[in-house]
């Protein structure tokens, strides 16, 4: 880019002071040096269980033991946990659809037409009839009910992915987690989903989505954790494909995208077809582990009390190529974040600050996964469940232009979004909610588990500024060309000066929480509160 050299003077000069104001520990280019060792090719991609996972972890441990950190995981600085791992044979996997009242059958296109989910187990076999049930929700909260007067025993749901206005972001993504899904599907009799993909909210295109379809999903090897017992079939479709579904049912795919694009009530109504899958799964066990470590308060009443400050190491791996390239190296997804819990530790060392709560700094797997070893670490705390004042996790920040906004997610359901709020405007940069409530980010981030046993937490993004519009379509390009791909590697633009004052935030933030009399706290009317009182009860 070449700007005007008087530009450049004043640039300078502003920059100056700003920069030793406002970023005092931070320089972005230490920050930036972990996440080169951790997006390095011999990395492999960091998937969860690898090797390249393991050698990401070994040079966590050595970071974070050079910085003094204490190791509490459950067997030194890790907290071992099992997977399973399930991955398609699609050979011997087939999809029909079957006209209703014919014996005329149409075989849909694995990866072209559709993909069968490993996210749950698929049964051998499953023929169902097929009903259109618009969000498929179930908010009692709010009165909303995609079932009522719907009899949905023993069919497959077919599912718009999305959510209708009337539901605030969070609670909509709340309710489209698998969890809340297949409780209110159970509990009614379906068998299986077939999710028509919502082309209004695609972070990446159906060609990268099928592309590497054949990669494994996991899951936590404990019965505790199967939230998805009963479910036979789960199916995503490419929206070029979703007007198969349609045919003959009176009504159209392209109306319903209409209508979900304003996030409208959307009709209910039987298809015009039943749908026959043939399933096949290699199974096998995998084990891997999260970083636990800890730099202890030093007040006698709170030290025991603990502010986690999150972010998952691992990433994708290996997988088809694009470009030729098959590493996905996970440069912002999330050797970012993770880049940021090691280069916080060193700051700390650097700079002591008396923190009267310890800082318990977790580096978790399965991420990419679904949340997994956040879930098991939420469960199953190397710390006393109750010690867990806050959370405060880092994921694929995108310090791609300069930091004037942050999104916060959740920001109004705990003061901890008015504690960012605060420190961030003593920065010069301003809060705003989720804009793109359809993404779900709400419940994408390990952030979700610590809320869902009770504990404020809090995740936050860099944010283009909402005039303009070619920041957005930086952040919207990054998505679609990055965004788990190989080329989300260390050869991208990066904003070091933003790294360093978002660094300086989470900073901020985490002095803030880890010496207040009082702990975060749910905001009354926060749907998530209830997740607090279970907790207070349940012990
Ligand atoms: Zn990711």
């Amino acid at each position: 880019m070449k700007i005007k050299s008087s530009t450049l003077l004043l640039a300078l000069l502003f920059a100056i002071p700003a920069a030793t104001q406002n970023t005092a520990h931070f320089d972005g280019q230490t920050w930036w040096n972990h996440v080169k060792v951790l997006a390095d090719d011999k990395l492999e991609g960091r998937d969860t269980g690898s090797r390249g996972e393991r050698a990401a972890q070994a040079y966590a441990v050595e970071q974070l033991q050079n910085a003094g950190a204490e190791p509490a995981g459950s067997n030194g600085f890790y907290q071992p946990a099992k997977f399973v791992s399930r991955q398609i044979v699609e050979k011997d996997c087939s999809l029909t659809l079957i006209r209703k009242g014919t014996d005329k059958r149409e075989p849909l296109t694995l990866g072209e037409d559709a993909i069968i989910s490993t996210r749950i187990m698929p049964a051998p076999e499953v023929e169902a009839p097929l009903v259109f049930v618009g969000y498929g929700l179930k908010v009692p909260e709010k009165n909303y009910d995609d079932f009522a007067g719907l009899d949905i025993r023993g069919k497959i749901i077919v599912i718009f992915s999305g959510s209708p206005s009337e539901i605030p972001g969070a609670l909509a993504s709340h309710y489209q987690t698998a969890a809340e899904r297949w409780k209110v599907l159970r509990a009614a009799g379906a068998v299986g989903i077939v999710s028509l993909t919502n082309p209004n909210s695609m972070d990446i295109p159906w060609s990268r989505i099928a592309l590497n379809r054949a990669r494994p999903s996991m899951d936590l090897d404990y019965p505790e954790f199967n939230e998805t017992e009963g479910a036979k079939l789960y199916l995503v479709v490419n929206p070029a494909s979703a007007e198969k579904f349609f045919a003959g049912s009176g009504h159209t795919f392209e109306e319903i995208i209409v209508l979900g694009k304003d996030r409208k009530p959307l009709p209910h109504f039987p298809l015009a077809v039943s749908l026959a899958a043939k399933t096949k799964v290699e199974v096998t066990q995998v084990e891997s582990a999260n970083l636990v470590a800890k730099l202890p308060g030093s007040d006698p009443a709170l030290k025991n009390d603990c502010v986690v400050l999150s972010a998952h190491l691992d990433h994708l791996g290996i997988g088809e190529p694009i470009n030729g390239d098959r590493i996905y190296n996970g440069a912002m997804d999330n050797g970012s974040g993770s880049a940021l819990v090691l280069d916080m530790a060193a700051s700390f060392k650097k700079n002591p600050e008396k923190l009267r709560r310890s800082l318990l700094l977790l580096l978790v797997t399965g991420e990419e996964k679904g949340l997994l070893g956040s879930k098991y670490f939420a469960a199953h705390p190397t710390v006393a469940p109750k010690a867990i004042a806050a959370d405060v996790d880092v994921d694929m920040f995108l310090p791609i232009v300069p930091l004037k906004f942050l999104t916060v997610l959740g920001v109004d359901d705990s003061d901890l979004g008015d504690r960012v709020r605060e420190i961030a405007q003593s920065q010069g940069v301003k809060v705003q909610p989720d804009p793109e409530p359809l993404r779900n980010l709400f419940v994408r981030s390990d952030q979700y588990n610590f809320i869902r046993h009770g504990i404020p937490s809090a995740v936050f993004g860099v944010a283009p500024e909402p005039g303009s519009p070619e920041q957005k379509k930086m952040f919207k390009d990054w998505l679609t060309q990055r965004y788990h791909a190989p080329s989300d590697d260390v050869n991208q633009p990066v904003n070091l000066a933003t790294a360093a004052k978002y660094e300086e935030i989470v900073r901020a933030l985490l002095t803030n929480i880890a010496k207040d009399d009082q702990r975060p706290e749910w905001k009354p009317d926060s749907f998530f509160r209830r997740y607090a009182e279970s907790a207070k009860i349940g012990n």
